[in-house]
């Protein structure tokens, strides 16, 4: 697995053909994730993170620039947890994980993921009966389960209430400490973003470009003392004026 780095010189949205109107939603936005990096990006609703993820899943190829993986051997594979958990609601729990598996699913490591999840007796449920914390945690296994290079994260604990929120948070935490895949995780959430990043990365509203790019100083293990994020997030917000207000 080798950098990848991203250079997007513009991308514009065509709102409407025949009126000539434009969005333009990304410029010059320049930087490098590193190999097992957790980054989260971090910036204003409507400023182009979605967009950008898409663009790294190559889900979106219009666009001017460059997104490189660095491989020209293997295209690294990508696990994409989307905003919303997008579970096939005719498949039982299990069934919505198997269907990313074109060949014989790893059963062993699919029930693992379960029990990280908290999941194993749910399995035979109908996404309609879940609550939206196992929807979410859910599609968090299936991203986890193909074992990707580069792991995208959409908001994926938007509209939980705080302690699913904090819940599955954790979870999804000690499934990366036991495979630290890379991670670009999306966020506007700065407390939680401080709580699992190596590194945070503050985005503009659009034109979306870097504001700043700040690496986290707590160590792992003093991650889950809240009183530690609230010191590094209030000396973030003093030391760095640019971020006041995006948030
Ligand atoms: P974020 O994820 O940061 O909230 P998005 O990437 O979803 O932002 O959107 C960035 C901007 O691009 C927004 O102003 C949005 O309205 C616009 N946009 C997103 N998708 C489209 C699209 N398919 N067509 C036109 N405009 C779009
Ligand atoms: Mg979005």
């Amino acid at each position: 697995m080798s950098d990848i780095r991203i250079h997007i010189s513009n991308k514009t949205y065509v709102l409407a053909h025949d009126t000539a109107q434009f969005h333009h939603a990304i410029a010059d936005l320049d930087f490098i994730v590193h190999p097992h990096q957790f980054v989260c990006l971090v910036g204003p609703s409507g400023c182009g993170k979605t967009t950008l993820l898409n663009m790294i899943a190559g889900l979106d190829q219009h666009y001017q620039g460059r997104i490189d993986m660095g491989q020209t051997d293997k295209v690294p594979s990508i696990g994409y947890v989307f905003q919303n958990p997008r579970l096939l609601p005719w498949l039982s729990v299990r069934q919505n994980i198997e269907v990313v598996f074109a060949h014989t699913p790893p059963t062993r490591l699919i029930d693992s993921l379960l029990d990280s999840m908290q999941l194993r007796d749910a399995q035979h449920q109908y996404p309609e009966r879940l609550s939206l914390g196992m929807q979410r945690r859910v599609a968090i296994i299936r991203a986890f389960a193909i074992n990707p290079d580069i792991l995208l994260m959409d908001e994926p604990f938007v509209s939980l209430d705080a302690p699913t929120a904090r819940q599955v948070r954790s979870l999804l935490y000690s499934l990366w400490l036991q495979r630290p895949h890379t991670v670009l995780f999306v966020t506007h959430d700065l407390r939680e973003a401080i709580a699992l990043a190596d590194r945070l990365i503050f985005l503009s509203p659009s034109p979306m470009r870097v504001l700043s790019d700040i690496a986290v100083s707590i160590a792992r293990d003093q991650r889950h003392e809240e009183s530690r994020i609230e010191l590094f997030r209030e000396q973030l917000l003093q030391n760095h004026p640019e971020i006041n207000g995006l948030l």
